[in-house]
């Protein structure tokens, strides 16, 4: 058998994640690898730990990348902040508040559910009546950022409920981080996960998480053992350190050294162009976007105050088949976007605009490969996108 080399094509990445990787970002992975306790590596760790609670507006002593997707860092926080025998509010409003409530089941906790409709933010008085129906709850899980539907949920006021009930909050942060406002210390929120593969333009693989002091007391009086060993974090503190002064490192694992080079080179992007900037450029970009949009005559499924500059959710016109738009957009302008989950498959397109992929030129891309894909479509203005957008470009650049 014969193999070559794979050479992927070049895409525009504008769905829900991946998105586009900066170019500085993929020259940082392919450094030379050195050894995971070397102390240029240990000098590196420490620079991303710093970088991290830039990132996250913390100064969390626990804030490094869990080695895995979000996914990853999901299960840390609640494997190591739900015992058997807790219970959890678990607020469900898209996917990923369902992949919340599995992971308390799976701790041996009972989930109790506050369900909101997809495409809409988590109301805050239903889970204060579930904060107050469960008086033995220990815990408050939400997404701040639904990437199955577009949506945004009120995390300050969640973060306040959940502490007024006594509870700590575990909040997904895996869409919102670089891309919107997320204020880990002024919130008090107790853990947050994130991912490297939307707002921070990295590869997929690493989750970015921080735990509060309150949340690593919880973890260090935990009557059961963790149930993950890679996961645990009483072990993972002893390589990152993090939960006190502890400088000495210890082998855990064998970190993922050069997809760390490339989170790092992300980070101290994202700190040149600064946090507030960079809220700045996603939210220009979704106007422009959705502007665009709204000039073709198409619909955003989000109402304006919960939209996420970051995913557009653009629904699909009646008798137009929306995975055959996706694939001629991905054939004929080598640009991906994506298709509606769950409740919206079928019903929406995901239209990301994440990191190094939230610029004009992407705006413009995506926009005229729509008009062109949807051309004929009737109440479908087809070539107005552009122009609208282009209008809101121009004067983002004045
Ligand atoms: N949470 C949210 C809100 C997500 O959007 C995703 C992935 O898209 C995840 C969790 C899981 O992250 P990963 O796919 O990196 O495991």
């Amino acid at each position: 058998m014969q193999f070559k080399t794979f050479q992927p094509p070049h895409r525009t990445l504008m769905g829900p994640g991946p998105s586009d990787v900066h170019p500085r970002v993929l020259e940082a992975l392919g450094r030379p690898t050195i050894g995971h306790l070397d102390p240029q590596f240990v000098a590196m760790m420490d620079e991303l730990k710093q970088l991290l609670q830039y990132a996250f507006r913390t100064t969390n002593p626990l804030t490094i990348p869990v080695s895995g997707p979000g996914s990853a860092g999901m299960e840390a926080a609640f494997v190591n902040l739900v015992e058997p025998g807790d219970t959890v509010i678990v607020c469900i409003n898209g996917v990923f508040g369902g992949r919340m409530k599995e992971n308390v089941e799976r701790c041996g906790a009972t989930a109790v559910m506050v369900e909101d409709p997809w495409g809409h933010p988590v109301d805050v008085d239903k889970v204060e009546l579930a904060l107050k129906a469960h008086p033995e709850a220990s815990v408050l899980a939400f997404v701040h950022a639904e990437t199955s539907t577009g949506a945004r949920s009120d995390a300050e006021t969640l973060c306040r409920l959940a502490h007024e009930y006594g509870c700590l909050v575990i909040m997904d942060a895996v869409t919102s981080l670089g891309g919107i406002p997320v204020e880990i210390d002024a919130w008090g929120v107790d853990a947050v996960y994130s991912g490297s593969q939307k707002c921070l333009s990295c590869t997929p693989g690493l989750s970015p998480v921080s735990f509060s002091p309150r949340a690593v007391e919880r973890i260090r009086s935990r009557t059961h053992k963790v149930q993950s060993w890679f996961l645990d974090l009483n072990l993972v503190m002893g390589y990152w350190g993090g939960g006190d002064a502890t400088p000495k490192r210890a082998y855990h694992h064998t970190a993922p050294i050069n997809a760390l080079y490339g989170l790092h080179e992300s980070l101290v992007m994202l700190a040149e162009e600064g946090l507030e900037a960079s809220w700045a450029r996603h939210r220009r970009m979704h106007e422009a976007l959705a502007a665009g949009i709204e000039a073709m005559g198409l619909e955003l499924i989000v109402a304006a105050p919960w939209r996420l500059p970051q995913l557009n959710a653009v629904r699909v016109p009646v008798g137009v088949d929306e995975a055959a738009v996706r694939q001629r957009l991905l054939a004929e302008f080598d640009l991906e976007i994506g298709g509606g989950l769950g409740a919206l498959a079928g019903k929406a397109w995901r239209i990301g605009l994440m990191g190094y992929a939230a610029r004009p030129d992407n705006v413009r891309l995506c926009l005229r490969a729509l008009g062109t894909a949807l051309a004929g479509v009737e109440g479908v203005n087809a070539a107005a996108g552009v122009e609208s957008a282009e209008g809101m470009l121009g004067r983002a650049a004045a």
